[in-house]
């Protein structure tokens, strides 16, 4: 397995002692699930062609230089000058533009990279300078200096997009060391420091508070407002702001594991997976480039030779060799999805490589988890029934047994309970995904969970006289009686559900590990066709592997879950999309995206997102294929001439980049705001 999110390099200084260090169970890296890169990946034809990047930053500078060249390329075009003058006049836009593409072209052919992009283009434009057409040599040089300003504009607004983003990762953390809070650089801090967070700080890495109490604002990291109360215990997860008092935290993941540097990286799209479309164009690319090249040079000696039309033909090789170039086109692509990824982060989705949005954007089935994804995951008691036992003593031992869990249910029953960890000596917890847990205390042990807890340690228990989810406590064999708890639906799930249905999304399928009657009172509700409760975690994976066999050739499966008690399904399913994921890093780990909050409006917001890069994506392929297929046919016959060509290719690569820029800025409106338009 690949590490997704590791940093490139980590400073090996050697650590000084620090005060409060505790011994930490090390927490695994996120990683992608499957190897970082497909099988023969690495090695398949094409991949280098994928991993050119744009060297060149935007620059006014650039920019100035790009537009004084075109507009003396236009000048000397107008002008009315011939010979030498004439030839002079187109040198100047030609220096002006390509002076720094001839000096990488030299680099390039002392290097002996032939097929250097910069070579190529240096060559097509000397030979249409050679070929009598001085200013189809100029303008290659001026359109290609025109593409990349282009792209690199482009580039420059997604890393803009991205650097907002960089508010999340503070520079600098407060360290405390002997009790003593000092400034350290927050990509120093280790597993187990203690910081300090005033009220404003940002938290810079993932931890856990251990003392203090205050309120954490995560809307810059989800995308919407998210503010939430944290004590000690309480879970804290970087990039959220601290508001209203000092809180100390336990740091638990580096800041290059935590979830605030795992959103930028996904929006700086560094995961660098890419879509099947990509790894098949640059397997063609590979092949085809090469081979334009060879027919460009074997244009260039034979019919010259035999016809005697020298300058035509090298003109017509000329064209042959800019179309050879597909550096643009591969940017392009690149660009939608870079693009995709950043306009997702600002919203709080994390997409792990651009083959997840081409696969999500091909979702037919959309399998739903039920606790905490399409209902809030926040349980209200609803009645207690205890046998032999006060109320009080029922919720307060199974309130002592589920003090570790991390459960909605087990939270939900703590906190009913009052029972505080330092209050009592609870030892050996096991939790059973999707059962319960069972404990020991003061020599007893303690089985909170549902009925198929009771049965597997065979204790007879009660039919619950009222619709919940109804969890049995016994202890030592003895059954104490039932919690009936309800969770409420997440607000806007049914429109949610309803959008995606619009779109095309099958999203008939809820499983759950809950009983049967909540799972069919929240099915009712959203629509759902198929519901399957009473699941273990591995019942819902085979639910997920049956449906993933079932479904229709070239479509795909997701599965939303909040990453409890489903992880496996998370990385089992095509796209597994850990949704209200942003405090449990180890379902971010497994999926393929996170939405980090828990506005259930986002899913169809991402799904889009999805949809619109891998369109884009497609239409900037096929916009280059036709434009590239009619100038290297009409250009070979001699219809085109070469400005014309370059032309019309410095056109089509414009084209792309505004495409680009429309994932960017893609901004979809509300669902409500639709649905009342269409009324
Ligand atoms: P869902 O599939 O709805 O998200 P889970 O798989 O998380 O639900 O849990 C399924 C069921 O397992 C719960 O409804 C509950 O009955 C039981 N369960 C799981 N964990 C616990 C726990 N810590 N305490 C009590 N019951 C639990
Ligand atoms: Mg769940």
């Amino acid at each position: 397995m690949g590490k997704h999110l590791a940093p490139e390099a980590k400073k090996t200084e050697t650590k000084k002692p620090r005060a409060e260090r505790v011994v930490q169970i090390p927490v695994r890296p996120y990683v992608r699930k499957g190897p970082s890169r497909r099988a023969g990946e690495a090695d398949a034809p094409g991949r280098d062609m994928l991993n050119k990047t744009l060297d060149r930053t935007f620059s006014t500078s650039d920019l100035i230089l790009g537009a004084l060249s075109l507009f003396l390329l236009i000048l000397a075009w107008f002008l009315p000058t011939t010979g030498l003058i004439r030839l002079l006049s187109f040198l100047l836009p030609f220096l002006l533009a390509g002076y720094s593409y001839l000096y990488e072209a030299f680099q390039e052919a002392f290097l002996g990279i032939v097929l250097g992009r910069e070579l190529i283009v240096s060559l097509a434009s000397l030979m249409a300078f050679c070929g009598g057409s001085s200013f189809s040599g100029a303008a290659v040089m001026v359109f290609m200096k025109l593409c990349d300003l282009a792209l690199a504009f482009t580039e420059s607004l997604h890393n803009e997009k991205v650097e907002a983003l960089y508010a999340l990762r503070p520079e600098s953390a407060s360290l405390v060391r002997d009790g003593v809070p000092s400034a350290v650089p927050a990509g120093e801090l280790q597993i187990g420091d203690v910081i300090e967070l005033a009220p404003g700080d940002v938290v810079p890495a993932d931890g856990v508070v251990i003392s203090g109490a205050s309120s954490l604002d995560a809307s810059a990291l989800t995308g919407g407002s998210h503010c939430f109360p944290v004590a000690a215990g309480s879970a804290a997860v970087s990039g959220c702001r601290n508001l209203t008092a000092s809180l100390r935290i336990r740091v638990e993941r580096t800041q290059d594991d935590s979830v605030s540097a795992a959103l930028i990286r996904s929006a700086e799209n560094s995961w660098m997976h890419r879509s099947p479309q990509e790894l098949l164009l640059g397997r063609v690319l590979s092949y085809v480039s090469p081979a334009l090249v060879v027919l460009a040079l074997l244009f260039a000696l034979i019919p010259s030779v035999i016809t005697g039309e020298w300058r035509s033909y090298l003109v017509r090789a000329a064209i042959l060799l800019t179309v050879s170039q597909s550096f643009s086109v591969v940017q392009s692509i690149k660009l939608c999805y870079d693009c995709a990824a950043a306009c997702a982060a600002a919203k709080g989705v994390l997409f792990k490589g651009h083959d997840v949005f081409e696969a999500l954007s091909r979702a037919e089935t959309m399998v739903f988890d039920k606790t905490g994804t399409v209902t809030e995951g926040i349980y209200r008691i609803k009645e207690v029934f205890p046998r032999g036992v006060s109320s009080d003593q029922l919720l307060f031992l199974a309130g002592a047994a589920e003090l570790r869990s991390r459960h909605p249910i087990a939270k939900a029953i703590v906190s009913a309970s009052g029972v505080y960890a330092s209050d009592i000596n609870v030892v050996d917890i096991r939790e059973t995904p999707g059962r319960g847990v069972c404990a020991f205390l003061d020599g007893r042990s303690i089985y909170v969970g549902n009925a198929a807890l009771m049965d597997e340690h065979g204790i007879a228990y009660a039919s619950p006289s009222i619709t919940g989810s109804v969890i049995h406590v016994a202890v030592d064999q003895h059954y104490i009686g039932h919690i009936v708890l309800e969770d409420a639906l997440r607000e806007g799930a049914f429109d949610a559900l309803e959008e995606l249905r619009i779109a095309g999304v099958s999203t008939g399928v809820l499983l759950t590990g809950d009983v049967h009657s909540s799972a069919r009172k929240i099915a009712s509700v959203l629509n759902f066709d198929m519901v399957k409760a009473e699941l273990s975690p591995e019942e819902k994976c085979k639910s997920v592997e049956y449906l993933m066999t079932n479904r229709n050739v070239n479509t795909t499966l997701a599965f939303v879950g909040d990453g409890v008690c489903d992880t496996e399904a998370l990385r089992l399913a095509t796209v597994g999309v850990a949704f209200a994921c942003f405090d449990k890093p180890e379902a971010i780990e497994v999926c393929d995206a996170a939405i980090l909050g828990g506005d259930i409006k986002t899913l169809p917001r991402a799904y889009r997102i999805a949809g619109r890069a891998a369109r884009s994506a497609f239409e900037n392929a096929v916009v280059c294929a036709a434009v590239k297929l009619a100038v290297l046919i009409f250009g070979a016959a001699g219809v085109f001439s070469l400005g014309f060509a370059v032309l019309l290719q410095t056109a089509a690569v414009l084209l792309e980049a505004l495409n680009a820029l429309r994932v960017l800025y893609y901004e979809d409106k509300d669902f409500s705001l639709r649905k009342e338009k269409n009324k």
